[in-house]
């Protein structure tokens, strides 16, 4: 089993293979450290970069017991590994974050149930698994509401509103009849995420809330710092860490947070890995997502998350290059422009391709120059 420290020179192993795990292996070979990772496709965002890369499915548990032998620590860029190969990682390597904290975040019941189990704000919302639990639930939670598959959703896959003129049938229908929850539509002011690291000691650190505008379910444009009130802040904060140690969690945890115009602050979800939302911290922040990720999960202090200057990301999706590859340099003649791409091949629409990070005096100056740096791609 693991030593206290996982030291410089040792292997982390990364389940997953997206731009997550990318910029995890990034900040882990800046360290020191070697990284393996093993994900279901070849030449991956994060094969690129690791050491090794080991392509199997995640249900494969003898393939991913043999993976967890050969590094010191197994860390996750992607929540939806099967509990089986969760489990079978931890016979053989330490796994964090543990299995609880996956189980719980990878099924939207069971992340209510823990939320609420905690005295956690979420929308008020109902369990669906049978088609008098749909009829119920629709009584209970009015319209609108959203009906969200309680498995195996992530950018507003799997949901669907249910307005007044919906069926409630047809639309459980187009998630499969699926277990789900319905949950109100929360009228909203913003959306903001907080990101927390909790080390092997119990320590805790924490990222200013960042501010999120989705576009089609997929987030488009992260500002930092958030524009609301200093209770706010400190309220998502503190639900942060009550996660964080309920979960006993070892690693960088995201929550996505509503900010209801009635001023409630409600949890949307967990995400326990690093977070779209947080890819600012790498230019922005004194120590990123990705290297406090790297600290946790290692054993070592984590490092400070100040604010270095207000600063916006904004994504870049496969959409951009409908017309043939993005106009790179007229970007880059902005010279404050940092450009992250992932190495991915094919661009589809809504594929995340990459990102483009702005710092500035204002949160609002970062958001122009940023998606005026978008524009000229
Ligand atoms: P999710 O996949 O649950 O994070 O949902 C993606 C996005 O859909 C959220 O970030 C919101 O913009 C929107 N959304 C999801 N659920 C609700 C809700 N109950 N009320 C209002 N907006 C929602």
């Amino acid at each position: 089993m693991t030593r206290r420290y996982v030291t410089p020179g040792s292997t982390i192993g990364v389940l997953g293979g997206g731009q997550l795990g990318r910029m995890f292996a990034m900040a882990a070979r800046r360290l020191g450290y070697r990284v393996h990772t093993l994900a279901p496709e070849h030449d991956t965002p994060t094969g690129q970069i690791a050491d090794v890369e080991v392509v199997a499915s995640y249900d494969d548990v003898g393939r991913v017991r043999e993976f967890a032998r050969a590094v010191e620590v197994v860390t996750f860029e992607f929540e939806n590994v099967p509990a089986a190969a969760a489990a079978a990682a931890a016979e053989v390597a330490a796994v964090r974050p543990n299995g609880r904290a996956l189980e719980v975040a990878q099924h939207r019941i069971r992340e209510k149930r823990f939320l609420t189990s905690h005295g956690l704000p979420v929308a008020p919302y109902a369990e669906v698994r049978t088609l008098s639990d749909l009829e119920q639930a629709v009584r209970a939670i009015g319209r609108p509401s959203v009906l969200k598959t309680a498995a195996l959703g992530y950018d507003g896959k799997g949901q669907v509103s249910i307005r007044q003129e919906t069926d409630p049938v047809a639309a459980w229908d187009t998630l499969g009849r699926t277990e789900a929850v319905l949950e109100t539509f929360v009228d909203l002011d913003r959306e903001i995420s907080v990101i927390g690291a909790r080390g092997v000691d119990g320590a805790t650190s924490f990222f200013e809330p960042f501010e999120n505008v989705h576009r089609q379910h997929i987030l488009d444009v992260t500002t930092c710092p958030a524009e609301v009130p200093a209770h706010v802040a400190a309220d998502a904060i503190e639900i942060t860490r009550t996660v964080l140690e309920g979960l006993d969690y070892v690693g960088i945890l995201c929550i996505e947070f509503f900010v209801a115009r009635d001023g409630r602050l409600l949890v949307n979800e967990l995400a326990p890995r690093p977070h779209n939302s947080g890819h600012l911290t790498f230019d922005a922040c004194r120590t990123s997502q990705f290297e406090q990720q790297v600290r946790a999960i290692c054993g070592f202090p984590l490092g400070a998350t100040d604010l270095l200057q207000p600063a916006a990301m904004v994504n870049l999706l496969g959409d951009l290059w409908q017309n043939g590859e993005p106009k790179w340099a007229a970007a880059l003649s902005m010279p404050d422009v940092k450009l992250h791409l992932y190495g991915k091949a094919s661009a589809r629409p809504g594929r995340k391709m990459g990102h483009l990070t702005v710092l500035a005096p204002t949160r609002e100056q970062a958001r122009e120059r940023a998606l005026k740096a978008r524009a000229l791609l």
